[in-house]
């Protein structure tokens, strides 16, 4: 299917909202039958027709078949922000007694839910270094029943060998998910490596514009369906028709925001690589990266992450370069117009689990700014990293 066709038109019927080009927010929670015979219908169908919008909308079913076909899977189902529909993915394929083998280091939060969520309820997790597919198959037990990829992950862009260790699951009848965030649905397209349940933050490129929370969860229509029925319904972490509509809005710029950003990041990495207070670039896209090849494989192309590894011993010359930085904005998260800073050093004596990263790795984020503007913020702000 066209991604033109996609962004444009599908899902989308504008003569039965008087020609709009835009479509129109359902902001109802209720929608009413006529009949009862209509009514019992609609109870026996509530995973396919509109009654009640912690369930089904029409301005959210648009974007759920747009993000289904960008991922290339038969059905999508959205959630109020990406880690609720991390959280439903995983537990809608797991029970008490089951094993889980997720790679190491993925977001925050993924993190939380496998050593401190599942656990609870029973759930064992072991997680693996990525970089290696034999880590998975060794990791498996008896009693494994789902494979958790995020590809590349969250900080230092680990890569995993999607389609080998999709066969390796396959061949046992294990599940596997994957957070495609990084990446967004245009640069790779997991289940057509294999993968059962493709996840997004839709906060990050899809939202795009910092403004709006969302998730998605893609797959076959089965597995859709069962998380309707369960997780979907039952912790109701819906999203609202206001925040699908400006989902939908930022899907219309997604292929030229993306181009764009990928871009200018080529332009930042190698001024970057210019620079002596740069030990090292840690971004799957350079021909000196290990999973290069890889990332060359699995990728159509780099999006706008990458992390530095300052030249310095001292964290006061870190925190100068970055407090000095005047375009970068230093906050969480990735996607938008504006171009980010997250230092490692923020988190340095806070105890929590990125702590175990070095002071010295500043995570970037290139957004739609001119190249020039922010080569010349970076250019002052290591003016000042020595004091
Ligand atoms: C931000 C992020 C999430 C969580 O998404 P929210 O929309 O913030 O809930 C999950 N995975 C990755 C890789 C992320 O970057």
């Amino acid at each position: 299917m066209d991604i033109s066709y996609i962004l444009n038109e599908l899902g989308e019927d504008r003569s039965a909202y008087f020609n709009a080009v835009a479509p129109p927010i359902f902001q109802t929670s209720n929608f009413a039958c006529k009949t009862v015979a209509e009514m019992r219908f609609a109870l026996e169908h509530e995973a396919e027709v509109d009654f009640y919008t912690r369930g089904n909308n029409p301005t959210v079913d648009m974007l759920e078949k747009k993000l289904a076909a960008l991922e290339g899977t038969e059905h999508a189902i959205a959630f109020g922000s990406g880690i609720a529909a991390v959280t439903a993915a995983v537990i809608s394929r797991v029970k008490a007694g089951d094993h889980v083998v997720c790679v190491k280091k993925p977001y925050t939060w993924t993190n939380k839910l496998m050593n401190h969520f599942l656990p609870r309820f029973g759930v064992e997790v072991t997680m693996v270094d990525g970089a290696d597919p034999q880590n998975f198959s060794q990791a498996m037990q008896e009693n494994t029943v789902l494979i958790y990829l995020e590809s590349p992950n969250s900080f230092t862009f680990e890569l995993q060998d999607i389609a080998a260790i999709t066969a390796m699951a396959k061949e046992r009848g294990i599940t596997t998910v994957i957070d495609n965030s990084f990446a967004s649905p245009l640069f790779q397209n997991p289940a057509a490596m294999g993968v059962d349940l493709v996840v997004h933050s839709a906060t990050k490129y899809i939202g795009g514009h910092s403004d709006v929370m969302g998730g998605v969860v893609c797959g076959s229509r089965e597995m859709i369906n069962q998380i309707f029925e369960t997780e979907y319904m039952t912790l109701g972490a819906v999203l609202s028709p206001n925040d699908a509509w400006l989902l939908l809005r930022g899907l219309r710029t997604l292929p030229v925001r993306m181009e764009r950003i990928a871009q200018t990041t080529r332009q930042v990495v190698a001024y970057l690589q210019q620079r002596h207070e740069v030990e090292e670039i840690i971004w799957p896209f350079l021909p000196s990266h290990p999973q290069y090849h890889l990332a060359k494989k699995q990728m159509r192309n780099n999006t706008g992450q990458f992390t530095i590894r300052l030249r310095t011993d001292h964290i006061e010359e870190v925190d100068r370069f970055c407090d000095s930085l005047q375009h970068f904005l230093m906050a969480a998260s990735w996607g938008g117009h504006e171009s980010l800073i997250y230092p490692a050093a923020a988190s340095y004596k806070s105890g929590n689990y990125k702590s175990a990263l070095p002071f010295t790795l500043v995570r970037f984020y290139i957004g739609l700014e001119d190249p020039e503007y922010l080569i010349r913020d970076l250019e002052q702000a290591f003016g000042k990293m020595r004091g």
